[in-house]
């Protein structure tokens, strides 16, 4: 390709509403522009990065046996009445009428929709298993849109969807597919790990999701130090401390805190450190009244396990002052545990305090030395549960070694769905005994214009972005030099353009009459993997440059031989990945 005629819109500036390395870096490189918010067109350049993406994805899931269908993004809102999602799902599913008033939806995932083709097409087990996949737009109205196509409101997913006679069926074509996912993360040159991870409101049981490991993730990863655990930190378990019984349990007292309200004013205020401190937060439980949550005041409470407790409303909502002060009788800065009008749940940590300082439901006071066992009678109804975000240091779950918290990004996420689709929506075949049964599901996803950004996240320096060999735009650049005063220069350039576009590269010729410093910015700041550049000082001595985006410095190779250079490079690069 000619940059003449492959428009590169790269900016010099970073647009002041990007914060992400990945988002900056995407607008810079011209591979996208921001239509409204979480909506985004791919430019030339990001779209054939989207496109590698893609093929990768298509090629490795056609190897798993999995087939390729397309449905509609637009979706009717009786198959979601069906299955119970229209009023569950909430803001995220945009919603929307026709022309006749009908409701419809735009679809943010198609369990739904395949699980209807399923229940008209497969009429006998000798059809199962089958494994659906599509690539598609999805439509999510996420609540804050951000980082680009990292979180979008619309973007590209590879969604699949698996159907079985048994869960041992299903538990290997989910096996496939997590062979499949390492496979393609791995062909797309990422650094990556499979966690285990909670199934969210897509329901089912098994579940793992796969990160691509960098610092500006938004998850937050639980690694043992010493065994291959890893699970996403809203599912990993803490387990219950041991329970002292200090012999020098201090008097209960209750000291004045006046106008310390944040756990951090009253720890400065006692000089406590948090984890001295039990600090109490007010939810609404499932029938409607108010449960106190107990925590460490070093411990965030962790929503997705509190949420699933029978006695929590799910999803999880916060008690408002008024709500406090009507039911409790107190205000939010002073709550504690004791003489609560209300049950208790307390995490398992702060289960295990001893001598510890709490709210003591009385504007301006703390009780100090309080004690679980001793000071029984002055609690409600209270159990231990496990309420928190694991946090580094933690034991971990498996009994080996301790828990390090890393940050990950979600390319990939695999569910055992079981029955919840298929019975909901009535998906049954004959089995063998001529009976109709119900099918077990399995769902696949894969974040394809994430996986974009993810990529950059992974690889970039002050340049701009370094992209792995598998999914460059273009695989090399020729830079010519002062093309317009040298006949030897462009003969030069058009010659190799030529021969490597014969060998199958994927080249981007940049015949710009621009400065050399311009031209070398724009190709570095759009990553592509090699570069030569064909300068008349370098004919003269018979030498063309090459440099790898990698590389400190670039190389002088003799002109007769840089064909076969290059090919010898592109061979390297693509077993490195
Ligand atoms: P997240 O927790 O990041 O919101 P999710 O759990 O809602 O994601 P899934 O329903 O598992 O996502 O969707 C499959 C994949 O689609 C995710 O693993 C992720 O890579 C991608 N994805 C989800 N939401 C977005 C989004 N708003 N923008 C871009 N990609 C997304
Ligand atoms: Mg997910």
């Amino acid at each position: 390709m000619r940059v003449t005629k492959f428009p590169l819109y790269t900016l010099k500036e970073s647009p002041a509403d990007a914060e992400l390395v990945s988002h900056q870096l995407m607008l810079r490189a011209g591979m996208i522009r921001r239509l409204a918010s979480g909506l985004y067109t791919w430019l030339p350049t990001g779209l054939r990065v989207l496109r590698k993406v893609e093929n990768i994805v298509r090629e490795e899931m056609n190897r798993s046996g999995a087939v390729e269908v397309l449905m509609p993004s637009i979706q009717p809102s009786e198959l979601w009445e069906e299955s119970g999602r229209w009023d569950q799902f909430g803001p995220e599913l945009l919603r929307i009428q026709d022309r006749h008033t009908r409701d419809y939806c735009y679809g943010p995932t198609h369990e739904e929709v395949i699980t209807d083709i399923a229940r008209r097409e497969l009429r006998s087990y000798r059809q199962l298993p089958v494994n659906f996949y599509q690539i598609q737009t999805k439509f999510r109205d996420e609540i804050r849109p951000r980082f680009g196509v990292m979180r979008a409101r619309e973007f590209s997913m590879k969604d699949a969807y698996s159907f079985h006679m048994t869960n041992e069926c299903l538990q290997s074509t989910y096996e496939v597919m997590y062979a499949t996912y390492s496979c393609i993360f791995s062909r797309l040159g990422l650094r990556f790990k499979a966690v285990e991870a909670d199934t969210g409101s897509i329901g089912g049981n098994v579940s793992h999701e796969f990160h691509v490991l960098a610092e500006s993730g938004e998850d937050a990863i639980a690694f043992s130090t010493e065994s291959d655990y890893a699970a996403n930190v809203e599912l990993a378990p803490t387990a219950p401390l041991q329970v002292g019984h200090s012999t020098s349990l201090q008097p209960l007292e209750k000291v004045a805190t006046p106008d310390q309200h944040s756990i951090e004013d009253v720890c400065a205020f006692l000089d406590v450190p948090p984890d001295q401190v039990a600090k109490t937060l007010v939810v609404r439980s499932s029938s409607g009244s108010l449960i106190a949550l107990i925590l460490r005041g070093d411990h965030d409470l962790n929503a997705a396990k509190a949420q699933k407790l029978d006695d929590v409303a799910d999803p999880l909502t916060f008690a408002n002052e008024q709500e406090i002060q009507a039911m409790l009788g107190c205000k939010t800065g002073s709550l504690g545990p004791f003489d609560l009008n209300c049950p208790l749940i307390i995490d398992h940590a702060a289960y295990a305090l001893e001598n510890f300082i709490c709210g003591a439901n009385e504007d301006g006071f703390h009780f100090i030395g309080a004690n679980w066992a001793r000071d029984l009678a002055r609690f409600n109804q209270y159990e231990s549960r496990d309420l928190r975000k694991i946090v580094s240091g933690d034991a971990s779950p498996d009994g080996k070694g301790l828990i390090q918290v890393k940050r990950g990004i979600e390319v990939g996420h695999i569910f055992q769905l079981g029955d919840k689709y298929s019975t909901a929506l009535g998906a049954s075949v004959l089995n063998k005994d001529g009976e109709e049964q119900i099918v077990k599901m399995g769902c696949y996803g894969i974040g394809v214009s994430r996986v974009v950004a993810a990529a950059i996240e992974q690889n970039f320096d002050r340049q701009g972005i370094i992209w792995p060999q598998s999914i460059a735009p273009f695989d090399i650049s020729i830079i010519p030099i002062s093309a317009k005063k040298s006949r030897q220069v462009i003969e030069t350039s058009e010659w190799l353009y030529r021969e490597l576009e014969n060998s199958g590269l994927e080249v981007l010729y940049d015949d710009r009459e621009l400065r050399a410093g311009l031209l070398f910015a724009d190709h570095e700041l759009i990553g592509i993997p090699h570069r030569i550049v064909v300068s008349e000082r370098g004919l003269s001595q018979n030498s063309i440059e090459y440099k790898h985006r990698r590389d400190p410095q670039a190389l002088q190779i003799p002109a007769e031989s840089i064909l076969q250079f290059i090919r010898d490079r592109m061979r390297e690069s693509v077993q490195k990945a």
